[in-house]
């Protein structure tokens, strides 16, 4: 790979995200030589650390050892500097090591800042780099923001705002770690690269599509968090969001960041922002209770006892425009479902007519058409057909037509985030969500959100272990569709 040059000053470098994902995926870069001679990091967070200690931690979550001399010469990039981000002076000690370091590998003032901190330091952060002199270099300066961005509209205006003073749009770059994801990007190619996909892919011949993103998992140690975002701002405002328009966006003029965002935005502004009654309807929630071995959500740690915080929600989508009109999006996610994955099944619409199953031939109705893509744990598409039963006579059953990434490819697969930092120092904001794009997606949600703030929800109302509660399939049911992925 290209070698590209930046320093990269991570706020919240001690952090979990730091440890888990950022490190390591910087590593991979440099095993693939991304990253190699030119490039520089300065971690920064509250703990005080010496540069020593820093690597150590840096090490450690690279899970080598000292005696790994290629790896060792990745963390000798890495520096340390404990920083309070509110103290406007001490800015000046990092633009001082900023410099000491883009002058010692040749960084050419090419700066990416990671905010890997809570959300209600971005703007603070943002305001600082700029009129401190951080951003004052003759090379580019981009800023990475982390979710989530904002909890309602008008705060994510807010520090929207607040970036903007700092930073102009193209140099923001907001992760949705899911736009990171090989399968989420296979949309793009099954849809724009085949004719037998895209001449079919609308209103007169979909029936339906649904998304599904599950989890297995409750709210772990993350519930001071979760308890006040809950699965419509965790999960739907921006990865679902994210995940429709491009299932729905008409194709791009080239395939860029800009036109691709201008298809999705274009996409976002025909979803119908439902009134009460329809967001009543068209949306609804849920919560876990006591499982066998498991507790209800109220009574994780760190949840409180009467919290009417949603760990699942299901809805329809739909948008008002030539190409969907009629044809809804269902999609649904949780904590606590039977199993961990996300998929996308597309549902087509049966024959008009059915010439099997005449009365003589006792066939089965034919079954609808169904594309899906497997986005995760396993990548891959099924293509459910109508075909002939091998055998004397004539009947029909449906077979699916396979294809998965093989184990060996799936080890090759880029982490999300180690795709998201290359393109971040490729300045491709394909992969991130434009402020449009959230901006849209807040809008949405926050007419569901403000119908259930007026309603008592009956919680708990689903066990873990199933697919959430009895009103989602009813939701469905209701227009005479099934979730193709049921228990
Ligand atoms: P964390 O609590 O583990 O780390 C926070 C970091 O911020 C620490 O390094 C801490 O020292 C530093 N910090 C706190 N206050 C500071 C101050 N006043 N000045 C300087 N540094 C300060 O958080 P995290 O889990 O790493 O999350 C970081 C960001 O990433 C958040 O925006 C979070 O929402 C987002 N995120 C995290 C995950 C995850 O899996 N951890 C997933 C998605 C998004």
């Amino acid at each position: 790979a290209a070698e590209r040059t930046s320093l990269f000053i991570f706020f919240g470098g001690t952090g979990d995200l730091a440890y888990r994902k950022l490190y390591p995926s910087m590593y991979n870069l440099y095993k693939k030589g991304t990253l190699r001679e030119h490039f520089g990091v300065l971690g920064t967070s509250r703990e005080k650390l010496t540069d020593e200690q820093f690597r150590d931690q840096v090490r450690k979550s690279l899970g080598t050892t000292k005696t790994d001399k290629d790896a060792e010469k990745f963390i000798s990039h890495f520096v340390y500097e404990a920083h309070d981000v509110t103290d406007k002076a001490h800015y000046q000690v990092l633009k001082t090591r900023a410099e000491e370091l883009d002058k010692k590998y040749e960084l050419n003032g090419n700066r990416i800042f990671y905010l890997s901190l809570a959300p209600s330091f971005f703007g603070t952060v943002a305001g600082f780099l700029k009129t401190e002199g951080l951003t004052d270099t003759k090379g580019f300066d981009r800023v990475v923001i982390e979710k989530p961005f904002g909890r309602d509209f008008d705060s994510a205006q807010q520090l929207n705002d607040a970036l903007s003073k700092s930073f102009d749009e193209e140099q923001i770059f907001r992760i949705d770690h899911y736009l990171g994801k090989e399968m989420i990007q296979n949309i793009e190619a099954v849809r724009f690269g085949n004719t037998l996909v895209e001449s079919l892919w609308n209103n007169r011949y979909i029936d339906n599509i649904q998304v599904t993103l599950s989890e297995k998992l409750g709210v772990e140690e993350r519930a001071s968090y979760y308890d006040n975002s809950g699965a419509l701002r965790d999960m739907v405002q921006n990865h679902i969001m994210q995940i429709v328009s491009l299932l729905a966006m008409e194709q791009p003029v080239s395939f860029t960041d800009v036109d691709i965002r201008a298809e999705k935005v274009k996409a976002l502004r025909s979803l119908r922002v439902y009134n009460v009654a329809e967001a009543s309807t068209n949306f609804v929630r849920g919560q876990y209770g006591a499982g066998d071995s498991q507790r209800a959500y109220r009574d994780e740690d760190n949840v409180p006892h009467d919290s009417n915080n949603d760990t699942f929600v299901a809805g329809k989508l739909l948008f008002d425009n030539y190409r969907w009109s009629g044809t809804p999006f269902y999609i649904r996610t949780g904590k606590m479902l039977a199993d961990k994955f996300t998929r996308v099944d597309v549902v087509f619409k049966k024959p008009l007519i059915d010439i099997f199953s005449f009365p003589q031939n006792h066939n089965a109705p034919l079954e609808a058409n169904v594309l899906t893509m497997y986005i995760e744990p396993h990548a891959g598409f099924s293509l459910r057909l109508n075909a002939k039963t091998n055998g004397q006579g004539f009947q029909t059953e449906p077979i699916n037509l396979d294809y998965f990434v093989d184990a060996k490819d799936s080890k090759a697969t880029p982490e999300p985030y180690e795709r998201l930092i290359h393109d971040v120092m490729k300045g491709d904001g394909t992969n991130f969500s434009s402020w449009q794009e959230v901006s849209y997606a807040w809008r949405f949600v926050d007419q569901i959100r403000k119908v259930w703030d007026l309603q008592q929800p009956q919680f708990p109302n689903y066990t873990p272990g199933s697919m959430g509660p009895a009103s989602a399939d009813e939701l469905i049911q209701r227009d005479h569709r099934q979730w193709v992925y049921r228990l």
